[in-house]
């Protein structure tokens, strides 16, 4: 619930034991906070055991022996575990399905890297800052393939010694493991090479963000959804309807999207980070930005959705654009007019008019929204509610009020691995 990832280790010889029954994890494996704290609950304490399975297919090669799988939880009698992520994203899938909808997810993953390179060797996307990485970049290239990890680009972002990698579409699932998988491979290789990666949202005070964005493109019968249609840009009408979806629903689940102590740090204006609830055409300022269908995005038209950060639970972050899009189309919620400016630009009295306004920041809100959300009592079960509503209301209890530079130092590394 903290974006923290958390494993279980075997030798290969009990492979099997893995796969088959599992192995041995406390639920309060679900209410380990940030720093380590256990945000117990009435229903998840140190009673009871769960089961991490594994799907033999799913194995990873990281290199040197060493493989890596996601889990699904379950308990011990092999049920599905109410709080299991990756089901809960899957059952998002489903949904969609049922409607006649598949939906494919490309993660982008941001990062900076520590101990590397001083301010005057790096330019914001610079051939220099790339070329002084290589080393750090091929081996981080080279161990994707060995672990069948598709990387469509890698380049130098903006702030100083910042990276993103851009990672193919797939299905919701094998996109968000393939997020973790990335994490993994970027936070060795780093290490590999005496650096530290961090995927914090705000990595230092004043320094630019780590994103955590999806890129969502949507069909029916294989048909694109975002492109096609009569609407604005080639939207379709459900196309149109997922958008509206996902912008009604972006305020009630900033919990959940970017919701750690740094977030709203990170979630600002001029940032790139999508702090405004709004879309646009290769809008980099709006939350949902619209990639359409030209010669120049051969995999045709979608949806970037910016304000995700490494912090969210990337299953969680599917889990709720998936549901947010599918109730758009079904509620037939109307396409709230384009923003084709940099909203912190207009007036305050022109945002009103157009209905745009800034994502929410403060404690309070982002957790009484996500506790009041129908939508998110059909996308999450209760019990996990219960654990998110726990971990993330102690770590914004504890931490909401640190000094920036303080939080963001104690949390530079919280999701490295
Ligand atoms: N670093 C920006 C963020 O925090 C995103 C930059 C970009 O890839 O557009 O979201
Ligand atoms: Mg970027």
């Amino acid at each position: 619930m903290a974006g923290v990832s958390r494993a279980k280790v075997m030798p290969v010889a009990r492979l099997s034991t893995f796969v088959e029954s599992g192995a041995g994890a406390s639920p309060c494996w679900n209410v380990f906070c940030i720093d380590n704290h256990i945000a117990f609950t009435p229903s998840l304490s140190v009673v009871g055991d769960l089961r991490l399975r594994i799907d033999r297919d799913d194995l990873r090669d990281l290199g040197g022996g060493t493989y890596w799988a996601p889990a699904d939880l379950h308990d011990q009698d092999g049920q599905p575990w109410p709080v299991c992520p990756r089901r809960t994203l899957r059952r998002a899938t489903e949904r969609l399905a049922e409607e006649g909808f598949t939906a494919r997810i490309g993660h982008e993953v941001e990062f900076t890297l520590f101990d590397a390179l001083g301010p005057q060797e790096w330019s914001a996307y610079g051939v220099n800052a790339a070329l002084r990485q290589d080393g750090f970049v091929r081996d981080l290239l080279d161990a994707a393939t060995t672990a069948g990890l598709t990387v469509e680009q890698v380049h130098a972002e903006y702030g100083l010694n910042q990276f993103e990698i851009s990672l193919g579409p797939a299905d919701p699932v094998t996109a968000a493991d393939n997020a973790v998988l990335a994490r993994i491979l970027v936070s060795r290789t780093a290490r590999a090479h005496d650096l530290r990666a961090s995927f914090a949202p705000l990595p230092v005070a004043d320094a630019a963000g780590n994103g955590a964005h999806h890129h969502l493109s949507l069909h029916r019968e294989d048909r694109p959804l975002f492109s096609g249609g009569d609407g604005p840009h080639g939207l379709t009408t459900p196309g149109a309807r997922a958008v509206a979806g996902i912008l009604a629903a972006l305020p009630d689940f900033v919990l959940v999207l970017a919701g750690s102590a740094l977030s709203h740090l990170r979630l600002q204006p001029n940032t790139w980070g999508g702090a405004y609830a709004c879309w646009g055409l290769e809008n980099r300022e709006a939350a949902v930005r619209l990639c359409a269908d030209t010669p120049g995005n051969p995999r045709g038209a979608h949806l970037e959705v910016k304000p995700i950060d490494a912090s969210a639970n990337p299953y969680l972050a599917g889990a709720t654009i998936l549901g947010a899009a599918l109730a758009g189309i079904e509620g037939e919620l109307p396409l709230p007019p384009e923003v084709a400016v940099n909203p912190a630009q207009l007036s305050e009295e022109e945002r009103r008019a157009a209905g745009v306004a800034l994502l929410p920041s403060l404690p309070a809100d982002l957790l009484g929204r996500l506790r009041t959300s129908r939508l998110a009592g059909d996308v999450f079960e209760p019990l996990l509610l219960e654990a998110l509503l726990a971990v993330k209301g102690y770590e914004l209890s504890e931490y909401g009020r640190t000094p920036p530079a303080e939080v963001a130092e104690r949390f530079r590394f919280a999701w490295t691995m």
